[in-house]
């Protein structure tokens, strides 16, 4: 069984997100650790990582994963962003190992011009300067599949693959799947068949054992539209058949699966997906 969970709201603190998680009754739970479109945080205080800990120990979760700020981009040619999104990024690590959050969702980056294989260059050269500056750290860096929108890398399982076989210290890089992502990119995951065909197309190319997250959303656009447009769990272009197939596979067992669509302040939607997440099972 998946730990299925959401992305929950840190307004308030961080712990707040947890009494989210419990309020609909998942296992997981992702959490910014800081506003995500701002480049500076206020640095997060031994008070407020002990809380963390803590209530996330006695609230009985399963799982918890981090997702970076959207503003970093480690695929920049760019040196004063490329510069700033590493310190960025090393902040981003060093919030995760304090709370006690063993993995960090990133998108791999953008290379705004430069090409595919200059920019994904520059990632292994950002996630290698990352290794060697934050040594002994146990939180891993887990890129995310993403929809291939403009010049953005990680839409094709080759991107992924080539930032973890050229990565120094890959041993503490990792994968999360996004559902939505890998569809609008072009994989098929609606049926049985073309659900297994895309996971051992996958397999064959990164790895399943990589993948130690899943992002849960339905898309709004079309098979390999590349459009990222999020939508409720069965109300998309993949449905609620598609997520059966994850649902019912044990490769995935003990994994998060978070949500990431929309939701009101009494988090309904949550509740809803995850109750029809969980009848998909057989
Ligand atoms: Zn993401
Ligand atoms: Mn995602
Ligand atoms: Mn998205």
């Amino acid at each position: 069984m998946l730990w299925l969970g959401a992305h929950m709201s840190i307004s308030g603190g961080v712990d707040k997100a947890i009494d989210h998680a419990v309020s609909v009754e998942s296992d997981a739970v992702q959490v910014f650790t800081k506003n995500q479109r701002q480049w500076n945080a206020k640095p997060l205080s031994d008070e407020d990582a002990e809380r963390f800990r803590t209530r996330y120990a006695e609230a009985g979760l399963k799982g918890v994963v981090a997702h970076d700020s959207y503003l970093i981009n480690l695929a920049s040619p760019k040196d004063d962003l490329w510069d700033k999104s590493i310190a960025a990024f090393k902040d981003e690590l060093e919030r995760c190992e304090r709370l006690g959050i063993p993995f960090l969702v990133t998108h791999p980056g953008s290379h705004t011009g430069s090409g595919r294989e200059a920019g994904l260059d520059r990632i292994v050269t950002a996630l290698e300067q990352v290794h060697s500056d934050l040594p002994g750290y146990t939180v891993r860096t887990l890129l995310e599949t993403t929809a291939g929108q403009g010049t953005n890398l990680g839409s094709t399982f080759e991107d992924l693959a080539y930032l973890l076989e050229n990565t120094a210290a890959s041993e503490r890089l990792g994968v999360c799947f996004d559902t939505c992502h890998v569809f609008v990119a072009g994989y098929d995951i609606r049926t049985p068949e073309t659900y297994e065909s895309t996971m051992s197309e996958f397999d064959r190319i990164v790895g399943l054992t990589q993948i130690e997250a899943l992002h849960f959303n339905d898309a709004k656009e079309e098979l390999g539209s590349k459009k990222d447009r999020h939508h409720l769990i069965g109300q998309g272009c993949i449905g609620s058949e598609g997520f059966r197939n994850f649902m019912n596979d044990s490769r995935f067992d003990g994994k998060p699966a978070l949500l990431e669509t929309d939701k009101g302040d009494d988090l309904a939607e949550d509740r809803a997906a995850l109750a029809l997440l969980r009848s998909l099972v057989s």
